[in-house]
């Protein structure tokens, strides 16, 4: 059984050819620049030097997915000799409101309510949409499956999901705290609980998905209990190009400041803030790390708002707990960020978090990072989201 998982953003595409047989990767590819000029498809094979590139005009998703599938039937970089082996399409969708705690095979219905969250992610869901138009008309009877960013944290109570505003804003709106990078948070918390022997029902774990976009979780017995992104995934820690938490008086004060419009204050909070609003400098991690080293204030400055930011939450969420057994790093900052780790999970003692900073000496690999003696285990697990993806879509199709 061949599975292939897709990821669409507004002008760009990442897919995974997976055989579930063994769940190896049979090649890997992105797309991007869709719709605009300098298309660009370029697909790499494990074991098989250099890439294979597709450069010419796609305007649109469909385009773009015709490309794909002759790539994944090339001869030396692909994953099948014919399309036909495609058992099954797994399909990134990123808002997936209070309809869908789980992922689902696709259909009709399935499309009008992922339609329904354009509203709540105006930049993801009409893309994940748009894949799966394109999937149906290019390979007709293979079926698709949902697999929803918000699905995990459908499980958090009112208590973790009420902003305090007025409830009719939730009635009418949906307006609630919704969560995302769920498929991350679940295989790194299953991850966990296997890498420690022990039944994920029986564990407290705190997972931080660090990557451009970052948010961190609770997820007690195997349930999510909270998450630290909202309505949008601008809710919760300082990210790239993401302000994350702040006093929301901040933006009619902006508007009135500045003269803002509604959007004007989306692109500042969205794309302009973060650890690249703070500094001037860059939204990646590596180059705040380099001009902190050289004394850069701002960039020492972000940094450090970055990390007790983490740490605020991991403090918060433990509270929640009543306890926590095990923290999770993942994703880009996470995996390879060494000092970032450092910096958030020491001086945690009180926690019973003691790290070893030799384990911690590593980037991209399994491996507990926390000393012997702590009481608190912490993990650094590299996230898995196409893989996930990947299960979800085999088993509602078997
Ligand atoms: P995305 O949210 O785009 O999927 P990733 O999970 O790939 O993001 O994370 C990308 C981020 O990880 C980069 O912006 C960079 O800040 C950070 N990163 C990657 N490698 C390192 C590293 N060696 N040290 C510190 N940060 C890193």
């Amino acid at each position: 059984m061949k599975v292939l998982v897709l990821n669409c953003g507004s002008s760009s595409l990442k897919y995974q050819l997976i055989d579930m047989e063994n769940e190896a990767v049979l090649c890997i590819g992105l797309v991007e620049r869709i719709g605009i000029d300098g298309s660009i498809l370029t697909q790499k094979k494990d074991g098989v030097e250099g890439k294979y590139i597709v450069e010419q005009p796609m305007k649109d998703h469909q385009d773009a997915i015709k490309l794909v599938l002759a790539g994944v039937q090339d001869s030396v970089y692909g994953g099948v000799k014919d399309m036909s082996e495609i058992d099954a399409v797994g399909h990134r969708v990123v808002h997936g409101g209070e309809k869908f705690a789980s992922s689902v095979v696709i259909t009709e219905e399935v499309e009008e309510a992922i339609r329904a969250c354009n509203d709540l992610a105006p930049l993801h869901n009409p893309a994940n949409l748009m894949g799966i138009d394109a999937m149906k008309a290019i390979l007709p009877g293979v079926p698709n499956v949902a697999v929803f960013d918000t699905a995990f944290h459908q499980t958090m109570e009112p208590a973790a999901y009420l902003y305090g505003v007025p409830h009719r804003l939730y009635d009418e709106y949906g307006v609630r705290r919704y969560g995302f990078h769920g498929t991350s948070h679940k295989y790194v918390s299953q991850r966990a609980a296997e890498m420690l022997g022990k039944d994920i029902k029986d564990l407290k774990i705190i997972t931080c998905h660090l990557g451009n976009g970052a948010s961190v979780a609770a997820i007690k017995n195997g349930k999510v209990i909270d998450t630290s992104m909202g309505l949008t995934p601008l809710e919760g820690l300082i990210m790239g190009t993401r302000c994350g938490d702040i006093d929301p008086a901040i933006i009619p004060f902006m508007m009135r400041k500045e003269g803002l419009d509604a959007d004007g204050v989306d692109n500042l909070m969205n794309k302009q803030s973060g650890v690249y609003g703070m500094t001037g400098i860059s939204s990646d991690f590596r180059d705040i790390e380099a001009a902190a080293e050289k004394g850069d204030q701002k960039a020492i400055d972000a940094l450090d708002a970055y990390h007790t930011r983490v740490k605020k939450y991991i403090g918060s969420y433990a509270a929640e707990m009543n306890g926590v057994d095990a923290i999770v790093f993942t994703a880009g900052l996470g995996e390879n960020g060494i000092d970032n780790r450092m910096a958030i999970a020491s001086n945690m003692e009180y926690l019973g978090v003691k790290m070893d900073a030799e384990a911690n000496n590593v980037r991209g690999k399994e491996r507990v990072i926390s000393a012997a003696d702590s009481q608190v285990k912490v993990l650094l697990i590299p996230t898995n989201e196409e893989l996930m993806i990947a299960r979800d879509t085999l088993a509602l199709v078997k």
